[in-house]
């Protein structure tokens, strides 16, 4: 180990001290919780040793946050004006961006996500804040539809205090995402993290209290799925969920919601297709196809599991990707040159690495991949060549870095291909024919697509999936459309006939 990893490792230890001294409690109604006094444990992927004992919530939780959720949204955050609310969000994002170097340590420690992305975690997070600051004050805005006899406005009002349940792969970045629109809409939120990886969340929720967020506004509860999850999602206080997540979580949530007709809003799973053409950039297509797969360790929603290699350069395409992929280094998360983390539980480890004996059988080539190191979740990326659609490996979410390449004959095929999944989340497309482009990128079954380039994010833009991969988008304007009601007003110019009836 090199002298500066030790010092960045030593640096990481100085965070995760408090973590260490104390089990770690909910925020609930701006105050520390421990709830029961029930823990459960987060686990550094590294070694899988014990780095904190975190509180386990359930229903009684749950329910104080809700109705601290309750009182803070009547009595205080539905009401603020939009420029209040845009001023503590961008306040937010200042002390988001003044501990970057705390969260993306600690992101890293917890999920074992290289801190070469992680670096950014907080970059991304403060940028989430802060689109969504400025957006607050337009976030009532609505149409004005009159006619002869009436003036019809609309306006847009906070739908309530939401929940939102987010996953473990990249938690900080995606809690913003979520958490930001929620309260410049003016809703107010309780926050159930994956148990995986919980402690970003703490300082997610330690920030915006400093920064002025009344008490109640934000609530953050932990615990598993199964209890503190599904408490909220059944909670009759609760107006709407947000979930990022698994598409059979997706499944449990709506009918755990069904009873109190909550609305939902799903981020779901994915298995994305990139498309080669052999007409396209080669040396920029395949830079990109290896960047969207094993980044983030693979496990990251919208990566490029699929690549759909056009026959007449699959040879040469797949031979250039296995020796890139013989090159990806794997190591310590906190180690800048690692391209490759532990991934985030050994169950997850057994998840990724089930699918080779399956590929072996269904008679795919495999390159490198297995158990990389003796102890920890290491597992090296693996690329699976000359597989068909109808592998496991090509059909199921494996969430790892773990590539399957196949080839195609014509562009019908390739389409075909690309849309023979459940998922429909990304799809990423090489070609330098533009009507092709356009064609293909109409006719993929995906929320969104990329044309020549990796996953480049634009936040006003709506980010979400369609088919197994999710329900309704984030983005923009389109959040607000989620986090609000749009409510109809109609004034009479006093010119209409008023029906009688009766004397
Ligand atoms: P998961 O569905 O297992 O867990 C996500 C969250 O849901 C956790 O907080 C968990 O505790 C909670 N949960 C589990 N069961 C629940 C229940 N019955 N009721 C309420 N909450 C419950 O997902 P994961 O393994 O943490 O994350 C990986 C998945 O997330 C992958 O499928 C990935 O594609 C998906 N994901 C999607 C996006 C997107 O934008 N589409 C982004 C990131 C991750």
């Amino acid at each position: 180990m090199s002298a500066a990893l030790d010092k960045t490792i030593a640096r990481a230890e100085g965070f995760l001290k408090r973590f260490r001294d104390a089990p770690v409690a909910h925020l609930i109604d701006g105050k520390q919780d421990s709830g029961s006094g029930a823990t459960f444990e987060t686990h550094s992927p590294i070694d899988n040793s014990v780095i904190a004992k975190v509180a386990r919530g359930g229903a009684a939780e749950i329910d104080r946050a809700a109705k601290a959720a309750t009182k803070a949204f009547r009595t205080g955050w539905s009401r603020t004006t939009g420029d209040q609310r845009r001023k503590i969000l961008h306040r937010i994002a200042d002390a988001i961006e003044a501990r970057a170097d705390e969260i993306a340590l600690i992101e890293s420690i917890d999920t074992g996500q290289p801190i070469r992305y992680m670096s950014k975690a907080a970059v991304r997070g403060a940028e989430n804040f802060r689109f969504y600051a400025d957006r607050a004050p337009g976030a009532n805005d609505g149409l004005s539809l009159p006619t002869d006899t009436h003036l019809n406005y609309t306006i847009r009002q906070p739908i309530g205090p939401v929940g939102v349940i987010t996953p473990w792969n990249t938690p900080f970045m995606l809690s913003t995402w979520k958490i930001a629109p929620a309260l410049a809409a003016g809703c107010t939120v309780v926050h159930k993290p994956a148990e995986w990886s919980p402690l970003t969340a703490v300082l997610l929720s330690e920030i915006c209290l400093e920064a002025g967020l009344p008490a109640g506004v934000l609530n953050t509860v932990h615990g598993f799925g199964e209890d503190a999850g599904r408490a909220l999602t059944e909670h009759p206080d609760i107006k709407a969920v947000g979930f990022v997540g698994e598409s059979a979580t997706g499944s449990a949530i709506m009918a755990q919601g069904a009873a109190t007709l909550k609305r939902v809003h799903f981020e779901l799973g994915g298995k994305n297709p990139v498309i080669v053409f052999a007409d396209a950039d080669l040396d920029r297509a395949l830079d990109a196809v290896l960047f969207m797969i094993y980044s983030l360790n693979g496990e990251r929603c919208t990566s490029s599991s699929r690549a759909l290699v056009e026959a007449s350069i699959y040879e040469e395409f797949s031979k250039r990707a296995a020796a890139r992929v013989k090159t990806i280094k794997v190591g310590h998360p906190l180690d800048p040159a690692t391209e490759i983390g532990p991934l985030i539980h050994p169950k997850h480890v057994d998840k990724v690495l089930s699918y080779v004996s399956a590929a072996e059988k269904e008679g795919a080539t495999i390159i490198r991949g297995g158990r990389a190191g003796e102890t920890g979740n290491f597992v090296a990326p693996t690329l699976y060549l000359g597989a068909r659609n109808t592998m496991k490996i090509a059909q199921e979410e494996i969430f790892g870095p773990v590539l399957t390449m196949m080839p195609f004959a014509d562009e019908a095929e390739a389409l075909a291909i690309a849309n023979d999944v459940r998922y429909g989340l990304a799809a990423y497309l090489w070609t330098k024919d533009v009507g092709r482009a356009h064609r293909f990128a109409q006719a993929v079954e995906a929320g969104m697509v990329w044309v020549n380039s990796e996953n480049v994010r634009h936040l006003p833009t709506p980010f979400g999936g369609t088919k197994s991969s999710g329900i309704g988008r984030d983005g923009g304007d389109y959040s607000f459309d989620f986090y609000m009601e749009t409510k109809n007003i109609a004034i009479a110019l006093d010119n209409h006939k008023i029906p009688k009836i009766g004397t």
